[in-house]
């Protein structure tokens, strides 16, 4: 390596540091647990990082946008889209099924954007197998009948529905020992801090800076 391209690459300017990658997060927990509300306070602090928006077949709720929340689709496109290979991981959970755009994802990440990923465990182990490299961060309810207060409270789901989202959050919380870090979302800001400690840490690990050398 030329010595002009080390300094460069030391003061994070130079052709080194322009290759190198973003960091893809991934947040699961279970559903009501607060992870859309974790990921939104942590844009406002932290708008250089990019939001994947998903695709489901699930109905908007009231309130949510069209390519903001989600690019709500019919099963029809949504299986053409996984066939076509467009969806980087998906997914069925309650009676919808939701995935992940790739192209979005690994253009964002070439560019050395970091990228958050908000999904279930299904999705998530897939992302794992497929991207290298990922941060797994596993959001945690206080008590799992805070989570069904929290259900209840957000009015989106009829009564059976929300007992089918416990049901699948005990399922979901196997999945525990296969993620990175675990947060107990007791409080929001106390949760965005250490969710923005995880991001830091990362980006000092020995791992991700050896191009820099
Ligand atoms: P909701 O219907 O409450 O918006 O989402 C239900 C569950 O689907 C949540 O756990 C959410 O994180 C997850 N989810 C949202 N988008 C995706 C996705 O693209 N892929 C996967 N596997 N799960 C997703």
């Amino acid at each position: 390596m030329e010595a002009a391209n080390l300094i460069e690459g030391i003061s994070g300017t130079g052709p080194l540091a322009a290759r190198r990658r973003g960091i893809l997060f991934v947040m699961s927990g279970p559903s009501g647990v607060g992870k859309g509300t974790i990921v939104k306070a942590l844009l406002k602090l932290q708008p250089e990082l990019k939001l994947s928006v998903s695709v489901t077949t699930r109905q908007p709720r009231p309130g949510e946008e069209e390519g903001v929340s989600y690019f709500f689709r019919t099963p029809e496109e949504f299986q053409r889209m996984v066939s076509a290979g467009e969806l980087l991981e998906y997914a069925q959970f309650a009676n919808g099924f939701y995935g992940t755009p790739r192209r979005f994802v690994e253009e964002e990440l070439l560019r050395g954007h970091n990228v958050v990923l908000e999904i279930e465990t299904k999705g998530a182990i897939q992302v794992k197998e497929r991207v290298a490299n990922g941060v797994f961060i596993f959001v945690l309810p206080p008590t799992m009948e805070e989570l069904h207060e929290r259900l209840v409270k957000r009015q989106s789901e009829a009564a059976e529905a929300i007992r089918q989202r416990l049901a699948i959050a005990m399922d979901e919380l196997n999945y525990l020992p296969f993620y990175d870090y675990q947060l107990v979302n007791d409080d929001l800001e106390v949760a965005v801090k250490k969710v923005q400690a995880v991001i830091l840490a990362e980006h000092c690990r020995v791992v991700r800076n050896l191009s820099t050398y």
